[in-house]
């Protein structure tokens, strides 16, 4: 994927454009401007102020979220894998930068202690200044900020240390390649209580089912998680403005969640609800094909 400023020939440079070539597709955005630019060891971080979509993250080309949307993605990483654990307590968060995710998690009452682990602290520093809702919760003192490659640290934690393991990560290149890989899950599989949950953020169900969400499946199966779900969101800054999450529970079903704690939430969401999880687990005919010898 390549990432130009483009639109018509007058207003070229208001606009950024993340271009998906394998897929001849393109999503732009109309800027104000950019507000901030930061090469770190590990990637370039870029923000822009758009003009319907509030501040926007960029790494290395790929829109990392938008003010306006990133309510869905953060959501949906959290709530649907907290509200099916049956008691989480420890929380570890590989990636999430951004601290999204970290902020739903820190809604949920019975977490005890929510760790986030992402390689670069650049990402949090840009959004504390450009994205200072999502980080509230930092604060908290459940929470803990670790810069560490979330690879080393799933491979060298105790065993059984959490009851869910967020992977909230970029695209499977660069420093995130090897959060997609075998072997992570199985240090994932051994890090998580007897009763654990991993949720890892999947990519499009229509651009990439067959190059990463089936291959997901069959990597999670094999470190032994014993059912795996992808429940799936609107997103419309994502290629194809459709998105997942993917589920592995080592005991027990994805699909049974607890539905009458997620109808009671005792807090605010902008899109999760326990209808709109129990609608997320519905699987369309194409993806129930691809997946079928998957899992
Ligand atoms: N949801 C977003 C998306 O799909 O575009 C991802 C948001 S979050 C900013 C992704 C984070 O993963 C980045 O902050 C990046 O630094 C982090 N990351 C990438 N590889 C990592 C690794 N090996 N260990 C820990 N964090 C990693």
């Amino acid at each position: 994927m390549s990432n130009t400023l483009s639109g018509d020939s007058q207003d070229q440079r208001h606009w950024f454009t993340e271009i998906h070539p394998a897929t001849g597709s393109a999503f732009s955005l109309k800027l104000h401007g950019k507000l901030h630019q930061a090469d770190s060891p590990w990637q370039r971080i870029a923000v822009y102020a758009t003009e319907a979509f509030g501040n926007l993250m960029v790494i290395d080309g790929y829109i990392m979220l938008s003010g306006r949307d990133n309510f869905l993605y953060h959501e949906m990483m959290a709530h649907p894998a907290l509200f099916t654990h049956p008691h989480p307590r420890r929380v570890l968060i590989i990636g999430g930068g951004d601290c999204g995710t970290l902020r739903e998690v820190l809604k949920h009452p019975a977490v005890e202690t929510a760790t986030q682990v992402d390689i670069d602290e650049a990402v949090t520093r840009a959004s504390e200044r450009y994205f200072p809702e999502l980080c509230e919760s930092n604060d908290d003192p459940r929470a803990q900020l670790c810069f560490e490659d979330g690879l080393a640290w799933v491979k060298n934690v105790a065993p059984a240390s959490y009851e869910v393991i967020i992977v909230d990560s970029t695209d499977p290149i660069g420093p995130a390649e090897g959060l997609f890989a075998q072997p992570f899950f199985s240090d994932c599989h051994r890090a998580l209580s007897a009763d654990g949950l991993l949720v890892q953020q999947s990519e499009s169900p229509l651009f990439h089912l067959e190059s990463i969400l089936a291959p997901l499946h069959r990597k999670l199966r094999t470190a032994g998680f014993a059912d795996t779900h992808t429940l799936h969101f609107p997103q419309c800054v994502y290629p194809s403005g459709w998105w997942s999450a993917t589920l592995a529970r080592k005991t027990g079903r994805v699909d049974d969640f607890r539905t009458a704690d997620a109808a009671a939430k005792p807090f605010t969401t902008d899109y999760y609800n326990a209808e709109i999880h129990r609608a997320a687990l519905a699987t369309p005919e194409f993806m129930r094909r691809a997946l079928a010898g998957a899992g």
